[in-house]
């Protein structure tokens, strides 16, 4: 029998068949009121997955492209203090350099970000602070609240990757003071890879560059979606707006309440197994930071060979992550995101549980029975 695999990664994730079905339709003009519609209904459910009252656009590219256009047009030529623990920070770093003075704020991936050297980066002058708020690549969730008020206190931009946060965990732009916040189309929103969003403060329109990019200029994508119909400057992935439309309709359908506790469940039934087949959490916590609800990431106990693991789940169907760079082999990785579930999740720990018994580890408890209680 030929059956897809089953996609727990941190992005991409499994699509609602709604979603798929969407991207079949035949093309339309893009300068219509139809595709006028589907960007508006796009835009208004992200808005509240956001928190955010303030523009938000949708580019065509991966979220990375929104990263770039984040910093390439509210922080050309600035002072850029970059908070990293993680390989999105470490991205975020190396855009800024492209476009700025950057400072790397650096702290080992999955360990606590250093606030003092960041409020004293923002007493020496820096105008922008970029931050990761869920680093996938460690399973951390950094304290975006607490950063956005230093931030805030010495008047810089507030750029945050909140790409594997929005739609899948609460998210506050506004109430954090977040100037410019992106979210990709393939992480909790369940749409397919290819598009990114953009939210940009009225603090941030005042500080725009004079000198932006050209197909990320975000000056030439509010002039767009301002007219009627709405717009974008280019030709955009219609397909993927449509599929994008479809992913929202089903989060304003489940309510964003619902899905953010869906998630939050998800990821402690993760970790309840971890820690009963008693292996350890890879982040390394502290009072203000967390762990991510949207993807945990667990360290391979010594011996334990991440290809043995990974070949047995992916044998059975079941695709979950290992680590990136200098993580390879350490630590395996599963995503809680988007439109899975009690089945889903408890198919993946059965596979892994598995998997790490074949792979010569000794599990100390039943993992499977432990998410199972969190879930039921
Ligand atoms: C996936 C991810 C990105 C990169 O997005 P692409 O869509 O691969 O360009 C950026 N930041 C975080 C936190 C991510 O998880």
């Amino acid at each position: 029998m030929e059956k897809e695999p089953l996609l727990m990664l941190p992005g991409p994730v499994p699509m609602p068949e709604r979603v798929r079905f969407a991207m079949s339709r035949q093309a339309i003009n893009h300068r219509s009121a139809e595709f006028g519609a589907v960007y508006a209904d796009s835009v208004r459910v992200l808005k509240s997955a956001f928190g955010t009252a303030n523009d938000l656009f949708v580019i065509s590219g991966s979220g990375t492209a929104g990263m770039e256009a984040a910093v390439a047009n509210f922080c050309k030529d600035k002072e850029i203090a970059c908070l990293v623990n993680g390989k999105f920070g470490e991205r975020l770093y190396k855009i800024s350099q492209r476009y700025g003075k950057a400072h790397e704020i650096k702290s080992d991936w999955g360990t606590p970000l250093n606030l003092a050297a960041l409020e004293e980066r923002l007493e020496a002058g820096a105008q922008a602070v970029t931050l990761v708020h869920n680093e996938t690549s460690a399973g951390i969730k950094n304290p975006a609240a607490e950063i956005g008020k230093l931030t805030r206190k010495h008047d810089a931009l507030f750029i945050v990757d909140g790409i594997t946060s929005i739609g899948g965990d609460t998210f506050e732009a506004d109430a954090w003071g977040v100037d410019v916040a992106i979210v990709g189309s393939q992480k909790c929103l369940a749409a397919p890879a290819g598009l990114a969003a953009v939210s940009v403060s009225g603090r941030a329109w005042e500080q725009l560059t004079k000198n932006p990019p050209y197909y990320l200029d975000l000056a030439a994508y509010r002039k767009s979606a301002a007219g009627k119909p709405m717009e974008t400057p280019y030709t955009p992935a219609v397909p993927l707006f449509f599929a994008l439309r479809e992913a929202c309709l089903i989060i304003e359908e489940e309510g964003l309440a619902n899905r953010i506790s869906r998630h939050q469940k998800m990821a402690q039934a993760v970790r309840a197994a971890a820690q009963a087949w008693g292996l350890h959490l890879f982040p390394k916590i502290d009072a203000k930071h967390e762990y991510a609800n949207t993807v945990t990431a667990v360290s391979y106990p010594e011996g334990v060979k991440d290809d043995d693991v990974r070949a047995v789940t992916k044998k059975m169907g079941i695709i979950v992550a290992g680590g990136q760079d200098h993580l390879k082999g350490k630590i395996f990785r599963i995503g809680t995101m988007g439109a899975v579930g009690a089945p889903e999740i408890l198919a993946t720990l059965a596979a892994m549980q598995f998997g790490l018994k074949k792979a010569g580890y000794k599990i100390k408890d039943d993992g499977v029975g432990a998410a199972a209680e969190v879930l039921g």
